[in-house]
């Protein structure tokens, strides 16, 4: 929930006599930042709190909020997500409780866990001499846009291992000089985005129907939509455009 202030938004500040209802939620964490402390908390139902606040969404937040603020939120929510889902010991079954503000220990074999990051590659290919890029529509996609081949990393591998297995698995093509450009956090639900160029080698161009609606080498002169300010596949076409990959 975020609260107006003028044509944007900021974190909520809660007047005094929603307090004590916040006091009685689960799951507060609490954050720092300028001064001022923050808590986090899981609310059952979405309360209307009047005119002045705004139910958003995590995506649509990284639009209207100041960046210190959408990244503490989207912290605040990978961490909510994690402490959901670690209420008991994956070894004996009792109960977790909080250990420090980032990890937990079990209250019956005294297992230790720390949040979880699921770790995903996202690549842009590029062929003759950078003039091109590959763009495809994956079919989890929820708009007509274009994006990046992109992938989860599995066990056992290495990051260069992943990049050049979910391009040739996704679209027949092999990639050569693969190298790493700048990461991004995504909380959706707990994902690390580590972004990568690589250049085409070889193989024609075939799509796996299972992941992809379409694709296609694009010059810049005409690429199709591409992602949202938001996501790191749109830094890296964006920094592509500007001759900086
Ligand atoms: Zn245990």
């Amino acid at each position: 929930m975020l609260q107006k202030c003028g044509d944007s938004y900021i974190l909520p500040f809660i007047a005094d006599k929603y307090e004590r209802f916040f006091e009685t939620l689960d799951s507060i964490l609490r954050y720092e930042f300028e001064g001022v402390v923050y808590s986090s908390v899981v609310v059952p139902v979405a309360i209307d709190f009047g005119d002045a606040y705004s139910w958003v969404g995590l995506r649509e937040s990284y639009e209207v909020l100041p960046l210190e603020h959408y990244t503490m939120v989207a912290k605040s929510r990978q961490l909510q997500y994690w402490n959901q889902n670690s209420k008991y010991c994956g070894s004996c079954g009792r109960e977790m409780s909080f250990h420090t503000e980032i990890s937990k220990v079990c209250e019956g074999c005294g297992k230790e866990i720390w949040p979880v990051l699921q770790p995903a590659i996202i690549v842009l290919v590029t062929k003759n001499k950078g003039e091109e890029v590959l763009l495809v529509q994956s079919r989890n996609f929820r708009g007509d846009y274009y994006g990046l081949v992109a992938g989860y990393v599995e066990t056992g591998e290495t990051l260069e291992e992943c990049v050049y297995r979910e391009v040739l698995e996704e679209t027949g093509c092999s990639v050569k000089n693969i190298r790493y450009i700048e990461s991004q956090s995504w909380p959706h639900p707990n994902t690390l985005m580590i972004g990568f160029h690589a250049e085409y080698s070889e193989g024609e161009l075939r799509l796996q129907d299972s992941e992809l609606k379409r694709g296609g080498w694009f010059p810049k002169s005409k690429l199709p939509e591409i992602p949202k300010r938001v996501s790191l596949a749109r830094r890296l076409i964006d920094r592509w455009i500007l001759g900086e990959i």
